[in-house]
């Protein structure tokens, strides 16, 4: 099947950066990505400095080709119906109510996405399922095309995305790997081999892995649960430096010298966030005990409560210095997303620690670099933050003066914070990146792996 038009639904983290640089890799295809929130689209179409999606080189490969042969639409039957390939990239959030509430997928806008498919085809259709899903999703997805496909042939492909937010640009340009998960039969191979075809635009070829759909679909949750538990291996260590007189970087350093551990994923920080570790090892604890496996459900769960623990022992080592007592204090938090450059601040540590606070009654201020005053303020939203007791948002300037602050609580490692004025305060580093000397004269730091005094 030659692939003139390819349509992704979902313009979201995922979606959004993907086809933008598909676009740019294959200008022969015409990729147009849909989504069912218009507004989101608008601003797509609109200036590039304002997309929806912060991403270092984002923007400017919108630049590039968009309106070229990238375009952004919310009219997605007539997409849907025009594309030979169809990329599914819609979000897959952790169930809040029914089986597998708060661990188990919710696919309820995969199903709705499969619905659409199955509604506008009029000709086969390869889709690939791009969103991170359980396994044995593809069987569903299957069963929703074929309950209405009206004799159209849609072959599922699994091709899991591997991108990091904060570097989303430079991993699709240079994967690791790409994965391709299709089925056995000859058009599953046939389907498979179109797939790589576009990835090899740039991919080169011995990274393309072309596996079956489950491998595919459980490797995506299996490397995030190895890396996941690399950071909470680490921050379990932070805690017991603090007892020990040892130093978590000098440990990180030694590790990560043994070439068989490698150096990354070894920075003590309050905890890892975003949207993809901890849904992903939940997904992960959940088939396992499925399939009644307990202990192994049980062992990859034990790197989620790591990381929960880690959270509230930064957050009371806050509590301790004001003895307890945080009402009235005002505390500026910097950093909201869940990490550098990007404006992502789902399952942030930053919501955890703020929200904690406020319902002790601090006074908290936030600054981050991009995240937008709106989506802080959603957050306060979705995560329950006491309604009488809001954090103020600052406004994202260059260089900042925090001389009134009772303690700053620093959850970025973004270099630029080193153009900042602490004044006297004392600061919390969540990211144990305060080396600095300049700050070090003046304030006292208190980190993960120390205790308070
Ligand atoms: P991810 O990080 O997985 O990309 P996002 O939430 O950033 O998740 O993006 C998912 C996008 O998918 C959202 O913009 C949402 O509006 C869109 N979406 C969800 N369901 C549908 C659907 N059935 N049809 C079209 N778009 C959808």
């Amino acid at each position: 099947m030659e692939i003139k038009n390819i349509c992704c639904i979902g313009a979201g983290y995922v979606g959004g950066p993907t086809m933008a640089v598909i676009a740019f890799k294959c200008p022969h295809i015409n990729v147009t990505v849909v989504d069912a929130n218009s507004e989101k689209i608008k601003a797509w179409n609109g200036p590039v400095e304002n997309l929806p999606i912060y991403e270092p080189g984002l923007a400017e490969v919108v630049q590039q080709v968009r309106g070229r042969n990238l375009f952004f639409s919310d009219d997605i039957a007539e997409n849907i119906e025009k594309s030979e390939m169809i990329f599914m990239a819609v979000n897959t959030p952790t169930k809040t109510e029914g089986q597998g509430a708060g661990m188990a997928a919710d696919l309820r806008y995969v199903e709705a996405c499969a619905n659409d498919i199955a509604k506008y085809s009029k000709s086969d259709k390869i889709v690939i399922e791009k969103s991170t899903l359980p396994v044995r999703t593809a069987e569903k997805i299957e069963e929703i095309l074929k309950e209405n496909s009206n004799g159209i042939h849609f072959e599922i492909l699994s091709n899991p995305e591997f991108l990091a937010e904060g570097t989303a640009i430079e991993d699709l340009f240079k994967s690791d790997r790409v994965l391709i998960g299709g089925d056995k039969t000859k058009s599953g191979q046939k389907a498979v081999q179109t797939l790589v075809n576009i990835y090899s635009n740039w991919i080169p070829k011995e990274k393309i892995l072309t596996n079956n759909v489950w491998s595919a679909e459980l490797a995506k949750l299996a490397s995030n649960a190895m890396l996941a538990q690399r950071i909470s291996s680490i921050n379990s260590l932070s805690a017991l430096c603090e007892k020990t007189g040892a130093d978590i970087d000098e440990l990180s350093k030694a590790i990560g010298m043994d070439h068989r551990i490698g150096p990354h994923f070894l920075k003590a920080s309050v905890g890892f966030g975003g949207s993809c570790f901890q849904k992903d090892i939940l997904n992960l604890v959940y088939l396992c005990n499925h399939y009644g496996l307990n202990e192994v459900a049980e062992y990859w769960h034990q790197v989620i409560k790591i990381n929960d623990y880690q959270k509230k022992r930064f957050t009371k080592k806050v509590i301790e210095h004001f003895n307890g007592n945080l009402k009235g204090k005002k505390i500026s938090i910097i950093g909201w997303g869940f990490k550098e450059k990007t404006n992502d601040s789902r399952e942030s540590a930053s919501i955890y620690v703020a929200k904690w606070l406020c319902e002790l009654g601090a006074k908290i201020e936030i600054f981050d670099f991009h995240m937008s005053e709106d989506k802080i303020k959603k957050d306060f939203i979705t995560y329950d933050f006491i309604t009488n007791n809001y954090p103020t948002i600052l406004s994202p300037e260059k260089e900042k003066i925090f001389k009134s602050s009772h303690a700053i609580i620093l959850m970025t490692g973004d270099p630029r914070i080193t153009k900042f004025n602490f004044g006297s305060s004392c600061v919390f580093d969540g990211r144990n990146v305060l080396k600095l000397a300049s700050l070090k004269s003046k304030n006292k730091i208190i980190s993960l792996d120390k205790p308070n005094d």
